[in-house]
């Protein structure tokens, strides 16, 4: 890929395992581009990365319960992300479900591609359409559906 993009990575407790282990099978990848992350995430990130002879850029935010999703919502809202990974524990319940949330909505309302499970993850990192330069992304439409002009 000729383009560096800036990836956000989060990965609640649960799913950590599942990141650490993304980082490592795209670790090549990933040296190539900046990565931002919650606290937690970004250190075993780091780790894994450092402990493996990578080098790579890793900024780590604040913690997510602690607002580390919010200052990423708040980079997407100024087009500072290009893609996330959010690996979500969809099966226990969080403090901060509102911050979780509210990183979600960003980046469907900013058109920001976000993976939440390791297939949509890989898929978006392998995308040819990011040295596309002729391709650019629709960005999301909000208007009511008209039948007569939408020629059916
Ligand atoms: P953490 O935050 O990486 O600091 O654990 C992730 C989250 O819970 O959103």
């Amino acid at each position: 890929m000729k383009r560096r993009l800036t990836i956000a990575l989060v990965a609640h407790d649960q799913r950590k395992a599942d990141m650490v282990d993304w980082v490592i099978f795209n670790s090549d990848f990933l040296s190539q581009h900046h990565l931002v992350c919650t606290g937690t995430t970004g250190t075993l990130v780091r780790q894994a990365l450092d402990r493996r002879g990578v080098n790579a850029d890793v900024e780590c935010m604040n913690s997510g319960p602690m607002g580390g999703d919010a200052e990423i919502a708040a980079m997407v809202v100024r087009k500072e992300v290009d893609l996330a990974v959010f690996l979500i524990d969809d099966l226990n319940a969080q403090p901060h479900e509102a911050d979780i949330m509210m990183l979600l909505r960003q980046c469907r309302v900013h058109n920001i591609p976000i993976a939440c499970n390791r297939y949509s993850a890989d898929l978006m990192i392998t995308s040819t359409l990011w040295d596309d330069d002729t391709y650019v992304p629709m960005p999301p439409r909000y208007e009511k559906f008209d039948r007569d002009e939408s020629g059916l």
